[in-house]
């Protein structure tokens, strides 16, 4: 039970999976208020950088569950280094209808709502795992502009241009499921930048050290192309954002 492999592949130096640079991150922890003790759930923890900052900048305990065995193994090792190994927990497994036994003060899906089948069906499910009053964060893409095309959509590796909202309309999409944005944070184009430019020398270096692997052929594919399509499509009109709820 993995995610495919080529993610761990492409993603295997980045310590935070998506386009929040550390500073971002921080900016998150600091503006949630998040007092000694909160407790955080994270599905879909990757490497866990959230979860071991946060318990050692705010001293938060955590449980994050995440399908990549090596983004947890990679999370747990963080948490030793950074000496909160006795607040954060990091589980391999399918966050798909997880519900933790312990209800959290802050229950996150950051960049991975396929796991609830949306936001929306992300959402109901953090909800299950949630204290009354608590916060949900969920980080999502959002249009910045309006590809032009269905291709350029799909080249920001989105399935069509309906798959994302503007940045109004997706606050709106949480207000309707009955939720009060209480607070968000955005990424940037140098978030962008970092998530995935990182990829092409991790990328370059696997190819390096495995000329022969069965993957070889796709990631040298990959490395030629990503830089353009990256440019082209996500650079140009994908946003990205963390947004913090509260059932009203
Ligand atoms: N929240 C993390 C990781 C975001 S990337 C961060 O911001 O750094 C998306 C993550 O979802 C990856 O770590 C991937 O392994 C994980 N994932 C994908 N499908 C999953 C599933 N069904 N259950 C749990 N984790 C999943």
């Amino acid at each position: 039970m993995d995610i495919p492999r080529i993610f761990n592949i492409m993603e295997s130096a980045h310590r935070i999976h998506n386009p929040f640079t550390p500073e971002k991150l921080a900016t998150l922890g600091a503006v949630l208020r998040l007092a000694p003790g909160t407790h955080v759930l994270d599905l879909g923890s990757g490497s866990g950088e959230m979860l071991c900052t946060w318990a050692r900048d705010h001293g938060v305990t955590g449980l994050g569950v995440d399908l990549s065995r090596l983004f947890s193994e990679q999370a747990k090792r963080r948490a030793e280094e950074l000496g909160v190994a006795d607040r954060v927990a990091f589980v391999h497994g399918n966050a798909a209808g997880y519900v933790a036994s312990e209800k959290a003060d802050v229950a996150a899906c950051v960049g991975a709502t396929w796991i609830g089948g949306g936001v929306a069906g992300t959402i109901a499910l953090l909800a299950q795992s949630l204290k009354p009053g608590g916060i949900i964060l969920i980080g999502e893409p959002y249009w910045l502009e309006l590809p032009p095309t269905e291709d350029v959509a799909r080249g920001c590796l989105a399935g069509s241009i309906a798959d994302f909202h503007f940045l109004p309309g997706l606050l709106d999409s949480f207000r309707d499921l009955g939720y009060d944005v209480v607070e968000m944070v955005l990424a940037d184009r140098e978030g962008w930048d970092r998530y995935e430019a990182a990829k092409w020398l991790t990328m370059r270096r696997w190819l390096d050290e495995n000329p022969r692997d069965e993957l070889t052929g796709e990631i040298r594919a990959k490395l030629a192309s990503e830089p353009v399509r990256y440019a082209t499509c996500t650079r140009a009109y994908l946003g990205w954002g963390t947004f913090a709820l509260m059932a009203r």
